[in-house]
């Protein structure tokens, strides 16, 4: 309540402070937009049900028939996040992702296809979109007569989005475009792009536009043969010497960075969304499983290995759940600065799904390996999760470059004020940073530094502590690994990485503990005081579990084998091959 919106909770949270208004309460869906949805997924599963076995085999043949893109259209799954005035479901950030999940639980395929065109294809549009433009395309984009595309990577240019060689100079009143996309999901069934194009000029490198199919010059490639999405169309888009005229352009001329960079963040709950849909489904079919499969008189799910990886299944899901939840709430209460937020819901959810996969295919074992069965096709389906919208190891050094760039700054005003205090004692304390008051203050105790989860529900004060103590070592690691690599930390990745999973795990955590204690508050009936309990199950396993992973980073700051794993890699790099063979080395 009264935050100002421009706070990131994950970067108040490196410099010591904890900004828990800003995620308690656990956010809540609205009653009318669960009410929307739930006829909504009536009719999803009316739909995608009875076509298990269809989704297999469109997997293998590796594209959708035409007749079922437009069963989507008519369904109405391209108009989820588009405007009520303009026929949209107008869903909120909350209901998108969880719309998604509902999608994702029958096929990888249809939740990207639908997914591609509303968190990235046309979400420069509403995020960005002129009056105009938005009365000229919404009618087609809603009914999905036009698809949408995100047209961002390039041959030579995939995480570093920056270096796009595409190219749109202006010729008279049009802006000429000229490049190759690649990778495109959507890209052989959409008619709207939105393109990222070079405009070098005073005002900055890179422009977004919104290109359409009948504009002349535009063509795609064949469709990808892929490990998985197999369905779902992804191919490059050909532009040349597309006439784009002036008003298509998305945002400023010059801008068009920051453009793609806020609608793949804003987009983030909707995979994310996906990823928690697609564990739910491989706990139900995991489950079935154990409880179906005798092996030594027993049924599989009585065996302790098993229910270890049924359990972390149900701990990564919840924990994912929260975290993508609380973004996609953030992103609903109008906070701007979640940047680092949205890319840990990223990383994490997709990180689980990918675990849960490839348990569930180790508790089907030899049925998990056969194509008869989901197991391989998920696991097919969800590895590119961890790759596309920013790898995940791009989005570690992000998360943890964003939270030390502020400290750094912040070290910078510390050390300058401390100079202030050696000259002038008494009128150098007035020259401290808020940030040196915040260290001193964690040094003595004294002042008021939010560094306590205080509002949260008595009976979690020991999960809340492990999160508080967790804070204090993250906002001590940031400031002793910046002073240790200084400016040279941009090449410390290990490091880098290091601190991103501290701050993914404290995050999540802080999104467990907003959610159970937000459960706690509600009146319940006899069931759902049942599923509470288990619900503080889950917490306290997943507190104890970030307490080892991160009391392990902690110790790893100061010593580790950075340096001999680097060596092997260069030896290795070297000598392209792993060089030790029994054959060839020295008998006695
Ligand atoms: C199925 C599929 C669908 C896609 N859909 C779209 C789409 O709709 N629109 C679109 O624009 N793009 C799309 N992409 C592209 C996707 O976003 C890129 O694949 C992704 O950004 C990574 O780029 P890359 O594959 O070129 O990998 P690279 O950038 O070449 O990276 C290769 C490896 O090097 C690592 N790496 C790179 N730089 C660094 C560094 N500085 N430090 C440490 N490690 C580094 C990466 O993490 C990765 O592990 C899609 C890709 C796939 C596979």
């Amino acid at each position: 309540m009264g935050q100002s919106k421009n706070l990131s909770f994950m970067r108040s949270l490196c410099m010591g402070s904890i900004e828990q208004d800003m995620v308690l309460p656990f956010p809540q869906m609205k009653v009318s937009e669960k009410e929307t949805l739930s006829t909504v997924f009536s009719s999803f599963e009316s739909w995608l049900k009875p076509k298990t076995a269809e989704f297999r085999k469109w997997d293998r043949q590796g594209e959708f028939p035409s007749e079922f893109i437009q069963e989507m259209r008519d369904l109405g799954l391209f108009s989820l996040i588009i405007p009520e005035e303009h026929g949209g479901l107008n869903l909120s950030n909350t209901g998108y992702s969880r719309a998604l999940q509902e999608l994702a639980k029958y096929d990888g395929s249809v939740a990207i296809t639908a997914g591609a065109h509303s968190s990235i294809g046309m979400r420069g549009l509403v995020l960005f979109g002129t009056p105009e433009q938005k009365q000229k395309y919404f009618p087609k984009l809603v009914t999905g007569e036009w698809i949408a595309a995100f047209c961002l990577t390039e041959p030579g240019a995939g995480s570093d989005a920056a270096s796009i060689q595409s190219k749109a100079v202006k010729e008279g009143e049009f802006w000429v475009l000229t490049g190759q996309k690649l990778w495109i999901t959507n890209g052989g069934i959409a008619s709207f792009f939105t393109v990222f194009a070079r405009t070098d000029g005073p005002e900055g490198q890179m422009t977004a536009f919104i290109v359409t199919k009948e504009m002349e010059g535009v063509s795609c490639g064949p469709h990808e043969d892929k490990m998985g999405l197999r369905a779902s169309s992804t191919t490059t888009v050909h532009f040349d010497r597309v006439k784009i005229p002036q008003e298509n352009i998305l945002g400023e001329v010059g801008k068009g960075f920051k453009v793609a960079m806020k609608i793949l963040n804003s987009g983030r709950s909707g995979l994310g969304g996906g990823c928690v849909g697609a564990m739910k489904h491989v706990i139900a079919l995991s489950t079935k499983q154990a409880n179906e499969r005798v092996q030594f008189g027993k049924k599989i799910g009585e065996y302790g290995l098993i229910k270890e990886k049924i359990g972390q299944m149900v701990v990564d899901c919840y924990a994912s759940e929260s975290v993508v939840s609380l973004v996609a709430g953030l992103v609903d209460q109008g906070y701007e600065d979640y940047a680092v937020e949205a890319a840990i819901s990223k990383v994490f959810a997709t990180e689980c799904l990918w675990r849960a996969a490839d348990e569930g295919l180790q508790i089907a074992s030899g049925n998990g390996f056969m194509c008869e069965f989901p197991y391989e096709r998920i696991l097919r389906d969800c590895r590119v999760n961890r790759i596309f919208e920013g790898t995940n190891d791009i989005l570690k050094l992000f998360i943890a470059l964003t939270a030390m760039n502020d400290v750094g700054k912040q070290l910078k005003e510390l050390s300058a004020s401390l100079e202030g205090i050696f000259q002038d004692p008494i009128k150098g304390f007035g020259l401290l940073s808020e940030y040196g008051l915040k260290k001193i203050t964690q040094v003595t105790k004294v002042g008021g530094v939010k560094s306590s989860f205080s509002k949260l529900h008595p009976s979690l004060k020991a999960q809340a502590s492990i999160f508080e103590n967790g804070v204090r070592g993250l906002s001590v690691a940031a400031d002793r690994i910046l002073r240790k690599h200084g400016k040279n930390i941009i090449h410390k990745q290990f490091a880098t990485k290091r601190l991103a999973e501290i701050m993914i795990d404290l995050f999540v955590l802080a999104s467990v503990l907003s959610r159970v204690n937000s459960a706690l508050s509600l009146k319940k009936n006899e069931n759902q005081k049942q599923n509470l309990e288990k619900e503080v199950e889950i917490l306290n396993s997943f507190s104890s579990q970030v307490h080892s992973r991160i009391q392990s980073h902690f110790a790893k700051i100061d010593d580790n084998d950075d340096e001999l794993i680097k060596s092997l890699a260069d030896h290795a790099l070297k000598h392209e091959k792993y060089i030790w063979d029994n054959l060839t080395e020295p008998t006695s």
